[in-house]
């Protein structure tokens, strides 16, 4: 009996068949395993933590470098800051818009063409070439952050104009040639909506049957497996917006099977200016920051689906979100500007008893 009941229907029937090795290969063991932790800077630009059951040191090694191994390939093909010798990544792909198509790694053109399918099943709000429009807010509010004196929204004029070279009808995936071309000079893709959890879950499917692991990069947890124990579930918090003034650290707590609880929120990633709090999720139809929520988690199988996701519904008006949800068959909870807590029935289920 689980307490998983999501649907899957949005599996990774896009991604072309890739050399998958196997990660985390565990030797039997008949004892309990032990808890192991570890934890890196860095990849996708955030905090990464994993726990893993294993028999001894040595297995957990192996087992938490060949993860990290590959979420640091993941990070280098999934980047758009930096170039690396002998790949081309997104970077390469932004600095070639309006010149000529890129070839690429799968990995590349499996996120690619999810996130384009995300596009339309959230109408347009989850939107990566939105990429112009990004930056401006980005330099925005790091300007904002550094000098909160001087901090100011950007002018609408600049959004409008960057805003006409975001049509996603321009980013143009070839997967038979392997090839992403962005035919329009000015565009570019930003996919830090959704490039953690589909790393992640990239991850997930290469790990060998029987392994108990969870991770959690910069807020995209991942729970793979069991942890030893009578009732085999993962407990997984969500943490609350106002911790830092003194209300509870958690907003609740969550025990699962394999899933993944991915959250997008305006807390640690935001900018004030004149009192009005900007945060990094911008919606495409005003071009400002989305200011209905503090925080929306959603809990799926697929952790690739539930980062786009928690992206999308932090933007979409409630009744829209609820909708596109329980079409996926995610589990969300929202928590207001004003503080109201939202959930459908299926996170109900996941809710722990407080304890
Ligand atoms: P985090 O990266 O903090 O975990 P999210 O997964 O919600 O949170 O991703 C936020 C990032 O997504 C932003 O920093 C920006 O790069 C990108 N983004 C913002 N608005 C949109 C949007 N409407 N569509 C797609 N990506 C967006
Ligand atoms: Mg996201």
């Amino acid at each position: 009996m689980g307490t998983f009941n999501t649907v899957t229907h949005f599996k990774h029937f896009y991604l072309t068949p890739l050399f998958f090795f196997a990660i985390c290969l565990l030797s039997s063991c008949a004892s309990t395993p032990k808890k192991y932790e570890t934890g890196y800077f860095g990849l996708f630009d955030t905090y990464t933590s994993i726990i893993i059951y294993a028999k001894n040191e040595g297995e957990f090694k192996r087992c938490a470098d060949g993860i990290h191994d590959r979420l640091l390939e993941l990070h280098r093909y999934f980047d758009i800051y930096d170039t690396y010798d002998g790949v081309n990544n997104l970077k390469t792909v932004n600095d070639m818009a309006g010149v000529a198509p890129v070839p690429v790694r799968g990995e590349i053109i499996g996120l690619l063409q999810f996130s384009k399918e995300m596009y339309y099943e959230t109408n347009g709000a989850f939107n990566i070439a939105l990429g112009p429009v990004l930056s401006i807010w980005r330099d925005y509010r790091e300007a904002g952050v550094q000098h909160p004196e001087g901090a100011a929204p950007p002018p609408m004029e600049i959004l409008l104009e960057a805003s006409a070279h975001t049509d996603i009808e321009k980013l143009i995936i070839d997967a038979e040639r392997m090839t992403v071309f962005l035919t329009e000079p000015g565009m570019s893709i930003d996919v830090g909506a959704v490039a953690k959890g589909y790393a992640a879950q990239l991850v997930v499917e290469q790990l060998t049957d029987g392994v108990s692991v969870i991770m959690d990069i910069g807020g995209n947890i991942v729970a793979v497996g069991k942890p030893p124990g009578k009732r085999g579930l993962w407990n997984v918090g969500v943490m609350n917006p106002d911790k830092e003034t003194g209300a509870d650290e958690l907003l609740t707590t969550l025990k699962t099977e394999s899933a993944a609880v991915v959250t997008s929120g305006d807390y640690q990633r935001y900018y004030e200016a004149d009192g009005v709090r900007y945060g990094h999720i911008v919606d495409p139809y005003t071009l400002m920051p989305a200011a209905r929520y503090r925080s929306v988690t959603v809990v799926h199988a697929d952790s690739g689906l539930a980062d786009a996701l928690s992206t999308a519904l932090f933007i979409l008006p409630y009744d829209d979100g609820l909708k596109t949800a329980e079409r996926f068959g995610a589990a969300v909870m929202w928590m207001t500007r004003g503080d109201e807590i939202y959930k459908n029935e299926r996170f109900e289920r996941y809710e722990s008893e407080k304890k």
